[in-house]
């Protein structure tokens, strides 16, 4: 085979999400694209905010020496600067741009971080339902996935935890607000979390992190509160990216923040540096460093999705559906009517609804509904979600 033996069954049991969207293609092309109401993907709809075209059409138009040329590793002074001042005014940790790493978005720091904390056969905790793509990022890094189920309200369960924590244990991933689920943990569930890892780190006298992937952390909804990780753990990193709240994840910038007084802090600073380079990205893209240093706290209208949000959880609801309402993000995911959800969704596909099987996530016996599409696209999927259900509940 011309392709190693280990990404080829990667390849096979990795994304049902992709899965899904390319078959939605062929379906779009069968049937035309107003017909097919393709809920697979997580590509943000809202358009960006104005600030941010202004931004770009400015920083576009500067003429600065060396514009396009390589920067330091870490990224602009002047962007990680701009960003550091704005989370100390939003927070109480004291940042600077010496804790400030740019990143070709999440999945950029995220791969940073695994490289340079992990050991080969270290292992990462993982609540689960999860992004799927974690487990391939700590393989990246030679870790090994430790997947922890959460309650049965998507919140963590704490002592599943606990009980998951071995010798090995180097860092505990969590992402609130939650694809797929929607939750956000709340400030005394974070600050239990800490406390086990303070407590296991401890016990095995290592460093155990905390890394917190937080590409939603801007689409709440209902007044939710998003607790800053750093405030309630010092031993925290938190992986951002601007990919959904301004609606731009073709352009891939993102940062890593790291707590002033986490454990071998130049360290892993040096570590992270070093493997933003070594991965492949060089560094984050320039031109966007730029625009985003200009546009902190800038994000998406949220009460678009917010709208979305409540037309199709009411939909569903009136159908018969269960679920827990979204706090955040633009993904609701569905208790499916029978254990086997990829069944599930097969019907729903028959009647032209695109969704994700909840064992793509690893939540079996749910599915995903990404509602960042259009409202006529959720009012016109109905039917479908509605005859679907009657067909399996008789
Ligand atoms: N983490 C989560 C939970 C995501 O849902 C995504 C993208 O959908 C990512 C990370 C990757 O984000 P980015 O495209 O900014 O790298």
């Amino acid at each position: 085979m011309p392709i190693s033996n280990k990404i080829h069954g990667l390849i096979t049991r990795s994304s049902w999400i992709r899965k899904m969207f390319e078959e939605g293609l062929i379906y779009k092309k069968k049937y035309g694209p107003e017909n097919v109401y393709d809920f697979t993907l997580g590509n943000p709809n809202v358009p960006p905010p104005s600030e941010f075209g202004d931004a770009l059409l400015e920083v576009a138009a500067q003429s600065i020496p060396g514009k396009h040329g390589y920067m330091p590793n870490a990224g602009y002074p002047e962007t990680r600067e701009a960003i550091a001042a704005y989370l100390t005014a939003k927070f109480h940790i004291p940042l600077t741009a010496d804790h400030i790493i740019m990143t070709c978005g999440a999945a950029g720091a995220l791969n940073v971080t695994m490289k340079t904390i992990l050991d080969p056969g270290d292992e990462v905790i993982i609540p689960t339902p999860y992004f799927v793509e974690y487990e391939f990022y700590v393989d990246n890094a030679g870790g090994i996935s430790r997947l922890v189920p959460t309650k049965e309200d998507f919140n963590l369960d704490l002592e599943a935890i606990r009980s998951a924590f071995t010798e090995k244990t180097r860092a505990v991933l969590i992402n609130s607000p939650n694809n797929p689920t929607g939750r956000v943990y709340d400030e005394e569930t974070i600050r239990g979390l800490a406390a086990i890892i303070e407590e296991k780190g401890r016990l095995y006298n290592r460093a155990v992190y905390l890394v917190s992937d937080e590409p939603y952390s801007d689409i709440v909804y209902d007044g939710i509160k998003v607790p800053f990780i750093m405030e309630c753990c010092k031993n925290s990193i938190i992986a951002f990216s601007y990919s959904k709240c301004l609606s731009v994840p073709g352009e891939r910038i993102g940062y890593l923040a790291l707590h002033p007084e986490l454990a071998d802090l130049q360290d892993v600073l040096s570590g992270m540096i070093f493997c933003n380079r070594i991965l492949g990205y060089i560094n984050a893209p320039a031109l966007m460093q730029r625009v985003i240093s200009h546009i902190q706290g800038v994000h998406v209208n949220v009460e678009e999705y917010k709208r979305k949000r409540d037309l199709l959880c009411e939909g569903l609801s009136a159908c018969g559906y269960s679920f827990a309402k979204p706090e955040g993000t633009f993904y609701l995911f569905v208790r499916s009517p029978i254990a086997d959800d990829v069944t599930y969704v097969r019907a729903l596909q028959l009647r032209r609804v695109l969704t994700t099987p909840g064992i793509g996530f690893g939540g079996p016996g749910y599915f995903r509904i990404a509602y960042c599409v259009d409202d006529a696209a959720i009012t016109n999927a109905m039917p479908g979600f509605a005859d679907t259900l009657k067909e399996y509940q008789n």
